[in-house]
C-alpha cells in the first residue's frame, strides 16, 4: 500500500503541448516522475538529497 498523504508532488509545465500537470516523487525518493498527459513525454527530475528541489513549480523543456 502506498502512503497517499506523503505523496510529494511537482507542477510542471509541459512546453511541448502547453499543458500544467503534476508529477510525483517516486517510490525512493530519487526522483519526481510523471508523463505528459497530452503526448506521454516523461519527465523524471532529481530530488538533490541535501536540499531536495527547492522549486514547486517548473517547466519542462
Ligand atoms: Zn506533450
Amino acid at each position: 500500500m502506498e502512503t497517499r498523504k506523503n505523496r510529494k508532488f511537482l507542477g510542471v509545465k509541459f512546453n511541448c503541448c502547453q499543458v500544467y500537470t503534476r508529477i510525483y516523487m517516486n517510490r525512493n525518493g530519487t526522483h519526481y516522475e510523471g508523463g505528459c498527459p497530452r503526448c506521454g513525454r516523461l519527465l523524471r527530475v532529481r530530488v538533490d538529497p541535501i536540499n531536495g528541489v527547492n522549486t514547486r513549480f517548473l517547466e519542462s523543456v
